[in-house]
């Protein structure tokens, strides 16, 4: 068995972001597993994502086409379990989500393969492949190999790998997919829109996130102000999002987005609990402010400002200007 197998994921007409990155993520494996790599999407509008899919690094591109407009979780399994049972592949890379879990254990029952999801990191060892998941409600980092699994699936978490910039030069498969008994093992009930909103953590490259250390709901349209005048998003705790001072699509974290493209993140009365760190804890430059030096925000700040964040706000705001 050798090369990998990534399966593409779209949602109303858009392509997942997820889908790309997994590219990046094969290219990793693909220095010891070797190729081919090769991507299979499949639904009514496979084929329209063909060409967004063809990036630097995948040899082919296999389209399912069905008839159902929706996603179907039966279709999905079949259509991987074809692609694989052709192609042998080494390994099989599904998008974590809600998605990609409702069918990527099911299809590594039916290959017989080794199993992770949630999938942050991947390497080698001398038992071959080895991946990283976050384990204890993300406290520790779980190291996994797989001895004797010639094939191997995982559900990788989104902002993870980068995804390839370049365009590829892959062919375009039909792959067809038999769907007879397949009909009516699920049943599409309706799609219920995510609030609407114009911040997108996982984009932003410079966030400001405030923290129950703000205080007051009162206090946020300071905050929020500064963010805007440094040109950062604002970003925030859950009890901040919870408490309705901010909306949800601002909360950093494992119940919120994960930071993925942040270079900078200034965090303003935020303890740093694990579930907050999941979030941010990758970002390349960290500055935290808290009054107490104890919080666990510093052991990942890269700068350390153990102060009032309203002192700090003040600061800041005759800097700007
Ligand atoms: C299943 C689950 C999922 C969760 N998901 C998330 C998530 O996605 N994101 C998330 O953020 N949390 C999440 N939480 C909650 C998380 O455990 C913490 O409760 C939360 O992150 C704490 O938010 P905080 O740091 O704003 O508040 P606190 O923990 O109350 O910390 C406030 C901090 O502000 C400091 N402070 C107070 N006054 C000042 C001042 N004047 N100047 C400077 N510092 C000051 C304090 O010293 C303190 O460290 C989750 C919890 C669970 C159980």
């Amino acid at each position: 068995m050798s090369g990998i197998l990534i399966v593409a994921e779209h949602t109303r007409g858009a392509l997942a972001e997820a889908s790309l990155e997994l590219i990046g993520a094969a290219g990793i494996a693909r220095e010891k597993l070797g190729g081919p790599v090769k991507v299979l999407v499949a639904g009514e509008q496979a084929g329209d994502f063909a060409e967004a899919l063809n990036r630097l690094g995948v040899e082919e591109i296999l389209v399912a086409q069905s008839g159902n407009p929706h996603f179907d979780a039966a279709v999905m399994e079949e259509a991987i379990l074809v692609a694989a049972r052709a192609q042998q592949p080494a390994l099989i890379l599904i998008p974590h989500s809600a998605s990609g879990g409702s069918f990527a254990a099911a299809v590594a029952v039916a290959l017989g393969s080794g199993f992770a999801a949630d999938v942050i990191g991947i390497g080698f060892a001398e038992n071959g492949l080895t991946v990283t998941r976050a384990g204890f409600g993300n406290k520790v980092n779980v190291e996994l190999d797989f001895p004797g699994s010639a094939c191997v699936t995982l559900t990788v978490r989104g902002a993870t790998f980068k995804a390839p910039e370049g365009a590829g030069s892959a062919t375009i498969t039909p792959l067809a997919v038999p769907l007879e008994g397949l009909a009516g093992r699920y049943r599409h009930v309706g799609f219920e829109e995510a609030p609407v909103s114009d911040v997108d953590i996982g984009k932003a490259e410079f966030i400001l996130s405030i923290g129950r250390g703000i205080q007051d709901e009162k206090n946020v349209p300071r905050f929020a102000e500064l963010a805007k005048r440094l040109g950062a998003t604002l970003g925030c705790s859950r009890p901040v999002a919870d408490s309705g001072w901010l909306p949800k699509p601002h909360q950093v974290g494992l119940t919120g987005k994960v930071a993925g493209n942040c270079k900078l993140y200034i965090a303003l009365g935020i303890s740093g609990a694990v579930q907050h760190l999941h979030g941010m804890k990758h970002v390349e430059t960290i500055i935290a402010v808290n009054t107490d030096a104890n919080a666990p925000i510093f052991n990942v700040a890269t700068h350390g400002c153990a102060m009032d964040v309203f002192t700090f706000a003040d600061a800041l705001e005759q800097c700007v200007g």
